[in-house]
């Protein structure tokens, strides 16, 4: 006599017949989301289909699954699109940080220099206690972001103790970031980048600058990025911008992106984004690799939002909804190897999944310097899934 744990009940509904295996938790499925557009750059998919969710991993992608589930998400009329990842927030900052952006649809993030070596343990503990994956990336300046200026003070550019940071936590710090504009760094600008790299170096990791209005010229600091470093905040206006007067992207911009740095874009609220700007830099064909917020608790009021309203102002630039997930899903997930496995629905995968809505309608989207553009559509934040369970909304 067969007993219940020797079935398998199949995506078909068809019994099967197996031996001595653990199927209990194969009866059905654990969740699944229901006849929604499924968006999925890493495998070029854009289409109706179901997605089914079992023991975390994603179970199987396919047009009308008709087998039972635990729980069904109604995603008509919604974009299903891998967890969104956000490479550049300041989440751990607050405690109730993570939580907030998971809401936004945000399996997976990291804090971008919220701390240097004097008190990441803070940013760290914040990161460990969070829901969803997330790393930090260690300040160069040993006292963090300062308001006179994180590494005015060159000797804030602490290699040593910067070291020393990493390896107490090479766990969880995932990089280095050194943040250049001028009232950030002054004069040292370049001596803080080759800090950071000889940081990095030790420990085979990458570096996060954060470019715009530097004092050096941007060719100078380019030059000592290497494959796998992040520019972040790349449409800040001039001085010193990716694009010159005549609409060229700098060759070294060029170069650079040839050799592997990543351009990332950093949204923000001060100096970083400024309409025209994206709009020469994209028009030359120069395309982000991933988007990013810079988020902090006071931009869920003003500018950033959240993160689907940062890939909306993508879609009002002109970039294809395809192009708008990559950059928040696959390309995302190729920056740090604590992502390596996400921002892709592929079966197998950890089931982290963003339920969006992409509005029709008449949407105001402001950059850093008080412009504003109007967009015909807007994403909106429906429903998270991490590790395959619902995340109840905040
Ligand atoms: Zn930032």
């Amino acid at each position: 006599m067969m007993n219940r744990r020797q079935f398998v009940y199949t995506a078909a509904g068809a019994a099967t017949f197996v031996r001595g295996l653990d199927v209990s938790a194969a009866v059905k499925y654990d969740l699944i989301l229901k006849g929604g557009r499924v968006i999925d750059p890493s495998r070029n998919l854009n289409a109706i289909r179901d997605v089914a969710i079992s023991q975390g991993r994603i179970a199987a992608v396919a047009a009308n699954i008709s087998a039972d589930a635990v729980e069904t998400i109604d995603a008509r009329g919604k974009l299903v699109v891998p967890g969104l990842i956000d490479i550049h927030t300041h989440a751990a900052r607050i405690t109730n940080g993570p939580a907030l952006c998971l809401a936004d649809g945000v399996t997976g993030f990291i804090d971008a220099g919220s701390q240097g070596a004097d008190r990441i343990g803070e940013i760290i503990a914040v990161a460990k206690s969070a829901p969803q994956q997330c790393r930090v990336l260690l300040n160069i300046g040993r006292a963090g972001i300062l308001t006179e200026g994180d590494t005015m003070d060159l000797n804030r550019a602490d290699v040593a103790a910067a070291r020393e940071a990493i390896g107490r936590n090479r766990d969880m710090i995932a990089g280095i970031k050194a943040r250049l504009s001028r009232e950030v760094a002054g004069q040292n600008d370049f001596e803080v980048l080759r800090r950071s790299q000889e940081v990095a170096s030790a420990f085979n990791l990458p570096v996060m600058i954060h470019m715009g209005q530097t004092i050096s010229p941007l060719p100078k600091l380019f030059a000592l990025l290497k494959s796998g470093d992040i520019v972040t905040h790349m449409f800040a206006p001039p001085p010193n911008s990716i694009i010159d007067d005549a609409g060229h992207i700098l060759p070294e911009v060029l170069a650079a992106r040839r050799r592997g740095v990543r351009f990332d874009v950093g949204n923000g609220r001060t100096g970083h984004l400024r309409w025209d700007i994206a709009e020469r830099v994209l028009r030359a064909g120069f395309l982000p690799d991933t988007f990013s917020t810079d988020w902090t608790p006071e931009s869920r009021t003003s500018q950033v939002i959240d993160f689907p309203n940062v890939m909306s102002k993508f879609l009002t630039l002109g970039m294809s909804i395809d192009q708008v997930v990559a950059c928040a899903t696959a390309h995302a997930a190729g920056a740090f190897p604590v992502f390596r496995d996400r921002g892709t629905l592929k079966v197998g995968a950890p089931a982290d999944v963003a339920v969006l809505e992409l509005k029709e309608g008449s949407f105001e989207f402001v950059d850093n310097f008080e412009n504003n553009r109007t967009g015909r559509q807007r994403l909106f934040p429906i429903a998270t899934v991490l590790a395959g369970k619902r995340v109840a909304r905040a």
